[in-house]
């Protein structure tokens, strides 16, 4: 079964609300294993909705409709399936009787506008709204399926999951669920990491592999069909363990895991301690880290140490060191990492000094040059890196790479 979703308001086109009813529309058809080909927007449009219905029905089986079932004048859907699917409007009973039920149990006075959502073509089926006026309907046009459902995304869902899954689940007859799995990596831009996993991409069906690129990370999604969800996870098994095995280092975490949140996991295991000594990132990192539940486990305590001084008094800095090297050196990064694990007492401590820029930057020193420490008991290690973007990047990109850097250490301690 081919699927479109038609999202419709105008709100959604002027950029004042953000579509997420499509999200969770492509979610659950991809859960139910409906294929969806098409999506579009239209705003409150009577030629346009039009088109886009009329398209939407002509190269597809389902189409799914959001939006513009309301009381009001520019609540248009109704009347636009009504006419491309050329089947009149009329009074439903039954939907007449849930609209004023709802209103009778919420004790809100009904309009005459109300009434209109009553009406629906001839022979349609009407979903019940629990959770507001408007009713869906799902419409059957020959072999073709419209399903309409108003636009608030509370209501869309709760009628969605009750009533419009189950009927489409029962509509397939070659059921197959879509199962997808989200690896995570740092360290790698995505054309070196699809550089080595080459052949992998070039020879993939099912399970597929997909590469995506955000701030600071790749993630490869891998997606496969099958009869069960079950099935589907066999069949992505081998692929994800020979792409971790080829990218073996970069590889971090899948699905909703964090650096942050592996990083804290890797800790707890050991029950070790970690302090960390920000001082471009501005206490982003701590931020990070104290955002998964249960880290005060592991994590001991946060220094934001923005001045030279802040440095030499909270941290025990060398001030000559910030003298002889600047502030954003390896050598001071070192000093602030061993000098936060030694007043916090903590097993680990991380720290970071940079450029975040636009201004501040300098030949030898340019804006986006970081300085990273690691240090744990008897070692402490460094490393440079050089980031580009605007300031509130480069610090979300500095906190990736200490992160990653913290976790390759613990790792390597194993
Ligand atoms: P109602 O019965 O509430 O009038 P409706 O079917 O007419 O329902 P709309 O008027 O299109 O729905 O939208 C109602 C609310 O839902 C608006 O606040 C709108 O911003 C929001 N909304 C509409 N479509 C979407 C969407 N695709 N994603 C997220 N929110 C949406
Ligand atoms: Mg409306």
């Amino acid at each position: 079964m081919k699927a479109e979703l038609v999202i419709i308001g105008t709100e959604l086109l002027l950029g004042e609300t953000v579509d997420t009813n499509a999200a969770f529309l492509a979610q659950e058809l991809a859960a139910l294993g409906i294929d969806l080909y098409y999506k579009s927007t239209v705003g409150d449009n009577w030629v346009r909705i039009i088109e886009v219905m009329t398209q939407a029905l002509a190269r597809s089986d389902l189409v799914i409709a959001s939006g513009g079932l309301g009381p009001t004048m520019d609540d248009l859907t109704r009347e636009a399936i009504s006419a491309v699917a050329n089947l009149p409007l009329e009074l439903d009973q039954e939907a007449m009787k849930m609209i004023e039920g709802y209103f009778q149990q919420t004790k809100r006075s009904m309009s005459e506008n109300n009434r209109r959502q009553a009406f629906l073509p001839r022979g349609a089926k009407i979903i019940a709204n629990h959770w507001g006026t408007a009713p869906g309907m799902i419409v059957n046009i020959q072999d073709k399926i419209i399903v309409a459902l108003p636009g608030v995304p509370r209501e869309l869902k709760g009628m969605f999951t009750t009533y419009v899954a189950p009927y489409l689940s029962q509509r397939i007859t070659a059921k197959k669920t879509l199962v997808s799995r989200t690896l995570k990596f740092a360290g790698i831009g995505e054309s070196q990491l699809a550089e080595l996993v080459h052949d992998e991409l070039l020879n993939q069906s099912n399970p597929t592999i997909a590469p995506y690129a955000s701030l600071g990370e790749v993630k490869l999604r891998i997606t496969a069909k099958a009869d069960s969800s079950q099935q589907a996870y066999e069949l992505i098994q081998p692929v994800e363990q020979r792409l971790i095995h080829q990218l073996n280092g970069y590889y971090y975490g899948a699905d909703h895991e964090t650096l942050e949140s592996v990083v804290g996991a890797m800790l707890r295991e050991r029950q070790e301690t970690l302090a960390v000594a920000e001082s471009c990132t501005g206490g982003l990192i701590t931020n990070r880290i104290t955002n998964v539940p249960g880290s005060s486990e592991y994590f001991d305590r946060g220094y934001i140490t923005y001045s030279n001084q802040a440095k030499v008094e909270l941290l025990g800095v060398d001030p000559s060191l910030i003298g002889q090297f600047g502030a954003v050196s390896r050598e001071v990064a070192v000093a602030m990492a061993e000098g936060a694990r030694a007043r916090a007492g903590t097993d680990w401590s991380l720290a970071v000094t940079g450029i975040a820029g636009p201004a501040g930057g300098s030949k030898e020193k340019p804006v986006g040059l970081v300085h990273i420490a690691v240090s744990a008991k008897g070692n402490t290690k460094a490393k440079q890196f050089r980031f580009n973007g605007t300031r509130t990047e480069i610090k979300f990109l500095v906190a990736q790479a200490a992160l990653n850097f913290l976790r390759q250490e613990i790792k390597d301690t194993e």
